[in-house]
């Protein structure tokens, strides 16, 4: 259990950090950084998650995102399981459009000539001014209205725009078959408790995934939730 403490509060800091990186996951910056041939500070932290997908999967929304802590804390309201399913695919409608217009917007300003991080932000700082908090809020209940009515983690499976990068890098790490951070599980042993399935916040059918080889699906965030809560230790982090 030590270890989903530590999850717990690392998500819990971030989302207290909220207020400062907020912009820093904006999907509305790149289009004026691109119209300007600017990369900003969101594309960069897009990039990155890429990335770092290709090594950690979609670790960080299990361990860092902060939009990811105020859909957990939401649990204690709502612990319904999302739909999941052929809903899933939502976000990469939302994805793509999105994510060529940036790149056509850049084309036309005569291709990307600068990075600027702090780009449209005050000294780096995020929430500075009323009409940003007002912003904040809206997209903060938007969150909170799906976790509530749509199940755990509804934003993460439905809406979140960062999450399709990772999904790429997951499945690039997967073709590649390269040491990288996975799930791995030793059958034999399960008892068909269906623990690991309660306590998955992406409401995975855990049981049936570890009957997988690999060990994955696109939504798993390797939080390690199921990992710590299996009574017979049948899953494992492994490389
Ligand atoms: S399957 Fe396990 S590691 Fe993946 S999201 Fe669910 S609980 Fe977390
Ligand atoms: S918690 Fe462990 S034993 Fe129970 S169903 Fe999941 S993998 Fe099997």
């Amino acid at each position: 259990m030590k270890r989903q403490n530590v999850r717990r509060a690392l998500i819990l800091i971030m989302f207290i950090l909220l207020p400062v990186i907020f912009l820093y996951f904006s999907p509305a910056i790149p289009f004026f950084g691109a119209m300007e041939g600017i990369v900003s500070g969101s594309m960069v932290v897009f990039s990155v998650l890429l990335v770092a997908s290709l090594f950690w999967g979609r670790a960080f929304c299990g361990w860092l995102c902060p939009v990811g802590g105020m859909q957990e804390c939401c649990t204690s309201a709502s612990n319904k399981n999302t739909k999941g399913g052929k809903l899933n695919l939502i976000k990469y409608f939302i994805w793509v459009p999105w994510l060529t217009s940036i790149l056509i917007l850049a084309v036309l300003a005569g291709g990307f000539k600068r990075i600027d991080f702090t780009y449209c932000t005050t000294g780096g700082i995020s929430l500075l001014n009323t009409q940003a908090y007002i912003v904040y809020y809206v997209c903060l209940s938007i969150v909170l209205i799906l976790a509530l009515a749509g199940g755990k983690r509804a934003f993460c499976h439905y809406v979140c725009w960062a999450a399709p990068f990772m999904v790429l890098g997951s499945k690039l790490k997967s073709r590649m078959k390269y040491p990288s951070l996975k799930l791995s599980a030793d059958r034999e042993k399960c008892t068909d408790c269906g623990l690991c399935n309660k306590k998955c916040p992406m409401s995975i059918n855990v049981k049936e995934m570890i009957k997988r080889d690999p060990v994955e699906d696109s939504e798993c965030i390797l939080c390690g939730e199921c990992i710590d809560s299996c009574p017979k230790k049948v899953i494992k982090y492994s490389l």
